[in-house]
């Protein structure tokens, strides 16, 4: 008989996790004015918001920080992750930051000017909020494809090329300072962009002598994609496949938060001396010293080690596996949800859960709150809150997709928790007739309103 599959670790810490009761959910989801980021932790029993800085550290993580060198300037800290960064990535330059967002800010202060284009694969929404806080735009040259939640595309997260050789044509390549690579896709579902596309997005931008920058939260987990799923690189480990990638970038930012199992961190990976120096500039007035950014020295430590056990194929398999099984188990109940699976987490089709709900009473978020009044179990809304309204009109902007997002933390929860998850929403789903309107606005931010939007039942 063939040994089932088991987790490529053991348990060696654990926090506790409280149940509630429907009434007391009902309460708090109105008190947190049916936005599940107003909730406090201790009213959620299964946290799916986000893989973002939620992962559990290992052991020699852990050991990691005891080692940091906190000196201001040189330390020790520094020089381990810059060598892990080279090692890994490939990349000579590199600056600290205390996040993903903090990367896209100082390399964006040095790249991106107003009037200026962002072509890439459906951007993510810091990255897109950066882009127009300078005045600048970001078109989305994702496949058609992505954007059929039961297309079974195996690199859904690919550039169509024609769309990104019309962008530029339009525009002109005067206005366009980079082209971002989101690997994997965090918007359009965590899906991975193939080695192939990269190849030949790199050659359509040297074409026009345009810099690529991969948006890098997720890269290894597209890599171990790369690997599944690629012919050619079936043999290759996940670190040789890492290094191919990045040898098609000029640069990257990165959320240390997802693919590097820490808990907060980011920073800038760059070939050009030129960029470089621009950017540190910035890096200095928004993050901190060259030395250290927006990060402390055992942080760095952590960091380095998260980047040497994230690039692992047993630590991606268990979690990609993970993934997959939640998936399968809601596919099994008919629950609809995006194929194939992504690396991080399952996204729920809410507009085929709730088709008769209309796209302004934000069906994803309807379908969130329910979720948490099922079972205390926490997602998030990738739809029409999230897409925002447009900069220049104002109208709240729909996108194709309305779906609900349950993020797997890493090396937090084991698959009876992924059982759970897939009862509880069965249950909405079998009693999805009765839910029969949706939600409204009350109050909003005029950028990035998702975050702490006030909403009421319609
Ligand atoms: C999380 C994320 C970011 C932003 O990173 P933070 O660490 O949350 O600031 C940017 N791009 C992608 C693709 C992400 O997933």
């Amino acid at each position: 008989m063939e040994l089932p599959f088991a987790e490529s670790y053991k348990i060696k810490m654990v926090e506790t996790i409280k149940k509630s009761t429907r009434e007391e959910r009902e309460q708090w989801i109105k008190e947190a004015k049916y936005n599940l980021f107003n909730l406090k932790s201790e009213q959620v029993f299964i946290d799916l918001l986000t893989d973002s800085g939620t992962g559990a550290m290992s052991d020699k993580q852990w050991s990691a920080m005891m080692l940091g060198d906190e000196s201001y300037a040189g330390a020790s800290s520094y020089y381990k992750l810059k060598d892990k960064i080279k090692e890994l990535l490939g990349f000579e330059y590199f600056l600290p930051t205390h996040q993903g967002r903090a990367a896209e800010n100082v390399l964006f202060s040095a790249l991106i000017k107003e009037g200026d284009i962002v072509p890439g694969n459906s951007h993510f929404d810091t990255t897109k909020g950066h882009i127009e806080f300078r005045k600048a735009k970001a078109i989305d040259c994702t496949i058609d494809e992505a954007f059929d939640t039961e297309i079974d595309h195996p690199f859904k997260g690919n550039v169509d090329l024609q769309k990104l050789e019309k962008t530029i044509q339009k525009y002109t390549p005067e206005r366009i300072p980079l082209i971002v690579l989101t690997v994997t896709c965090n918007s359009s579902g965590g899906q991975p962009v193939s080695i192939e596309n990269m190849k030949a997005i790199r050659k359509v931008a040297d074409k026009y002598n345009i810099p690529v920058y991969y948006d890098s939260a997720r890269f290894a987990e597209n890599a171990y994609f790369i690997k599944i799923r690629e012919k050619g690189y079936e043999n290759k480990t996940i670190k040789e496949i890492v290094k191919e990638m990045f040898s098609y970038a000029d640069g990257m930012t990165m959320s240390s938060k997802k693919d590097a199992i820490v808990n907060m961190g980011g920073f800038i990976g760059l070939k050009s001396q030129d960029v470089f120096k621009k950017a540190t500039v910035f890096n200095i007035i928004f993050e901190g010293y060259i030395t250290y950014g927006g990060m402390s020295g055992r942080d760095m430590n952590a960091l380095a080690q998260g980047l040497d056990e994230g690039t692992e194929f047993d630590y991606l398999e268990t979690r990609i596996n993970q993934v997959a099984y939640l998936g399968q188990r809601l596919t099994g109940f008919g629950v609809p949800v995006q194929k194939p699976y992504g690396g991080h987490a399952i996204f729920v089709d809410a507009k085929k859960f709730l088709p008769n709900l209309p796209k302004e009473e934000f069906l994803a978020q309807t379908l969130a709150v329910e979720l948490y009044l099922e079972a205390g179990i926490r997602g998030v809304e990738i739809g029409a809150l999230l897409a925002d309204r447009d900069p220049e009109t104002r109208e709240n902007r729909y996108p194709a997709l309305e779906l609900l997002r349950l993020a797997i933390p890493r090396r937090v929860y084991t698959n009876n928790h992924m059982d759970v998850i897939a009862v509880a929403l069965k249950n909405v789903f079998d009693r999805r007739d009765q839910i029969k309107k949706g939600l409204k606005i009350i109050d909003e931010a005029p950028i990035m309103r998702h975050f702490t939007v006030e909403l009421d039942r319609v």
